[in-house]
């Protein structure tokens, strides 16, 4: 049947399952101008996310020598959400925490400590401790880390069951953001490699510490380009050799090279791929993948990003300086970078009616505003789009990492309700909540409601 398959073909694409999804979503009162109806509300693509993770281990296991170990840790931050993150167990990731808050995400997501590993530059001692007593891998930051896992795990009859490792900086350079860059000469991240005595040292602390069998590297996240992190990830393993060649034995047995894939903001496109990713490592550090060392990947962005979409109604439209704007109610709340350096992370803005329908009429540059009360609550400066009308819809794609999952509490605006979305082959969409909107009543309380009279 030519119409059903056609409908096949539109959800086996994520940009073909968009449209149907959001206008089952206004037709089931997720969104829009209806009673009840939320005016922002956030979707997840579960389709396009497993597909992602598909890819991710699929690539890294077509290159990798049969039985090597590998665990693909998915950054918690860029999508802290439990049924999320259980999606991903499902697809056979784990979880890598940087937090107290994303190590229970992990663990109430049902993630073993086997599968989850610990990063993070400030670790306390009591999260160490944890760590250690649940067989969670940590990456140690720097040396006064190392010294206190001494005092925890150095003086221990046996070795601890949780892999431990260092973090080292490469210092191989920034990319084009600032902000997201990891290897620069001063950056706050682990052990710089190549700052006078670094590498002496470091060959010493592992000898010195049978129990240290791992190496870390995460060279930054959006913005830097492939060849800077696979260079950063040759620095690793020449490391990893240097050591084991001074232990006379394979000490190192595991390499975790971070994530840091970066996303293509500006159409559907996957661009580069986790096979692209895999390639580039396999011409800059070919002994990566021939099984003498394990591999943990750290990959946030690049799992979640093209399968969130943020909707939100248009409340108002007006002009200011001959500037047509949109009044809608997505803004710094739920895309923080775009509005605080819209240079640094433009989103596109799809324009949708009242009903959920595209809008196709001829554009005008408009501004996309948010609900918040500051000026640079903007998602997109004059913007060419088709005019839009009060009650019509603004979708934001490319939002599942770091916008919606990482809410920003300005002006007391609530987290907005999150939902997963399926589309079945003859187009019917089903929804499941994946987290409930924030009640106001959730927002006094988180404020002190209880506390009233505290300061008087
Ligand atoms: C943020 C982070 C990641 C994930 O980065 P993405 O760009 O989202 O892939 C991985 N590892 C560490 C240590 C991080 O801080």
């Amino acid at each position: 049947m030519a119409a059903n398959s056609e409908v096949e073909g539109v959800a086996a694409s994520a940009a073909g399952r968009r449209d149907p999804a959001v206008r089952a979503a206004v037709e089931q009162g997720l969104v829009g101008g209806g009673d009840g109806a939320e005016p922002l509300v956030c979707l997840l693509d579960v389709a396009g996310i497993r597909a992602s993770a598909a890819a991710l281990t699929g690539a890294f296991a077509a290159a990798l020598a049969p039985g090597t170990p590998v665990l693909h840790a998915f950054a918690v931050k860029a999508a802290p959400l439990v049924p999320v993150l259980r999606l991903l167990a499902d697809a056979g990731l784990g979880c890598e925490v940087a937090s107290p808050g994303e190590l229970a995400l992990a663990r109430a997501a049902g993630v073993p400590a086997d599968r989850t590993v610990l990063d993070s530059p400030a670790k306390t001692p009591a999260e160490l401790r944890e760590a250690l007593a649940l067989g969670i891998a940590v990456n140690a930051d720097n040396p006064q880390e190392l010294a206190r896992l001494d005092g925890l795990v150095g003086r221990a009859a046996t070795p601890p069951a949780a892999p431990i490792g260092l973090r080292i900086n490469p210092q191989t350079g920034a990319g084009a953001i600032d902000a997201l860059s990891t290897a620069t000469a001063t950056s706050k991240f682990g052990i710089a490699l190549r700052d006078p005595g670094a590498r002496a040292w470091l060959v010493r602390a592992y000898l010195d510490r049978p129990w240290l069998t791992r190496l870390h590297i995460h060279s930054g996240s959006q913005g830097v380009p492939l060849a800077l992190i696979a260079e950063g990830v040759r620095e690793l393993h020449a490391l990893a050799e240097e050591i084991n060649a001074a232990a006379g034995r394979r000490q190192v047995d595991t390499l975790d090279i971070g994530g840091g894939l970066p996303v293509n903001f500006a159409s559907d496109e996957e661009t580069p791929t986790f096979a692209r990713y895999v390639a580039a490592l396999r011409e800059a550090v070919p002994a990566l993948f021939d099984g003498s060392y394990g591999l943990v990947t750290e990959f946030g962005r690049s799992l979640l990003a093209k399968h969130g979409l943020v909707l939100a109604r248009v409340e108002y439209t007006k002009t200011s300086g001959s500037r047509p704007i949109a009044l809608t109610h997505a803004g710094v709340q739920v895309a923080t970078r775009t509005a605080y350096a819209p240079a640094a992370w433009p989103v596109r803005i799809l324009p949708y009616d009242a009903k959920g329908a595209p809008k196709t009429d001829d554009p005008v540059a408009q501004d996309i505003a948010g609900p918040a009360c500051f000026a640079g609550d903007l998602l997109a400066t004059a913007r060419e789009l088709p005019r839009l009308a009060p009650g019509d819809l603004i979708g934001v794609p490319d939002t599942g990492a770091y916008f919606f999952t990482a809410h920003y509490g300005y002006n007391s605006l609530p987290r907005p309700a999150v939902h997963g979305f399926t589309v079945t082959e003859s187009g019917e969409v089903t929804f499941r909540l994946v987290r409930p909107a924030q009640e106001v009543s959730a927002i006094v309380a988180e404020a002190g409601g209880d506390l009233r009279d505290a300061l008087l």
